[in-house]
């Protein structure tokens, strides 16, 4: 006779951050599975709780806001300014950027009322205070936000119905020098992320049409999308510039520089702290 874990003994295990494949293994009988299930998880209740220590004494802070104030401050350091725009946005807004009906985007969108919905990206809000900085300022005009974004999700290990966006942008360059001036952009965030191995690729874009994706380059997991302009959608925003733009995703940044294969733990949460379980 042979045993496997129960499938309350998987989940507790998958909890704890176990992979999938380790809870598949094969037992004698359930007494032998039941003592090694009671000292597995001991011994990953430890774990956790060391780690929970070391967060409390050390870090203190979570990874995603660390980033996040890296980013900004190197950013900043490139000649970006940092704007912080509302996360409600006008329905209008999105329907400036395409998202119509039949866009794939419109039925993600989180509906607050008639007019108004929770942001599913930041780059309506950037086109509309660059249009006013390109007004009152010579080129090249250079902004970013991060913040939080929404989008109903099917919920798979690589998406989060909450989560923090990087966009950044900058308008006034020269035609031929967008695509080079993307790859030093990607290589500045890369930079401030740390080991992340990052590859780029073609990718059809919804709202764009042809985009440049950054791409994980160990599991092709999308961390960015990049545009630019002068573009269509431009004339909707009485923008007239050469342009570039890319949007990252904070989550999915941290995910590749730490390996870890789902979303679950780094995403916005009341069972974990920083990654951390907390029911141990
Ligand atoms: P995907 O195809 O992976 O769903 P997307 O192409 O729809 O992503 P973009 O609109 O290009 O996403 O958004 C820019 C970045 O924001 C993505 O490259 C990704 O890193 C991140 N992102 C998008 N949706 C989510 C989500 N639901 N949860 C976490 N990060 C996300
Ligand atoms: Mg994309």
């Amino acid at each position: 006779m042979t045993a496997i874990f129960s499938d309350t003994q998987k989940r507790r295990l998958r909890e704890l951050g176990v992979s999938i494949a380790e809870t598949e293994l094969l037992f004698e009988n359930n007494e032998t599975r039941d003592r090694k299930y009671q000292s597995f998880e001991r011994h990953l209740v430890k774990k956790e709780r060391e780690r929970l220590d070391e967060y409390i004494e050390k870090s203190r802070r979570p990874k995603i806001c660390t980033l996040e104030e890296k980013l900004a401050k190197r950013l900043a350091a490139e000649g970006f300014i940092q704007v912080s725009t509302p996360v409600i946005m006008k329905s209008a807004s999105l329907a400036k950027m395409g998202i119509d009906e039949v866009h794939p985007l419109f039925s993600q969108v989180f509906r607050i009322d008639e007019k108004r919905c929770m942001r599913p990206m930041l780059a309506p809000h950037l086109y509309e205070i660059a249009r006013e900085l390109l007004r009152l300022r010579e080129e090249p005009v250079r902004l970013f936000e991060i913040g939080l974004c929404f989008r109903k999700e099917s919920q798979g290990a690589k998406h989060a119905s909450e989560f923090t966006m990087l966009n950044l942008a900058e308008f006034g360059l020269p035609d031929t020098e967008r695509k080079q001036r993307i790859e030093q952009l990607t290589a500045i965030v890369m930079n401030c992320v740390g080991n992340a191995d990052y590859a780029y690729e073609v990718e059809e874009s919804e709202v764009y049409g042809d985009t440049v994706d950054i791409v994980d380059r160990a599991t092709g997991m999308e961390l960015g999308s990049s545009a630019m302009g002068p573009h269509p959608l431009d004339r909707n925003w009485r923008i007239n510039s050469t342009w570039v733009g890319i949007g990252f995703g904070l989550e999915r940044l941290i995910m590749a520089t730490d390996k870890r294969a789902n979303m679950g733990r780094l995403a916005r949460s009341l069972t974990y702290l920083d990654g951390i379980r907390l029911n141990i």
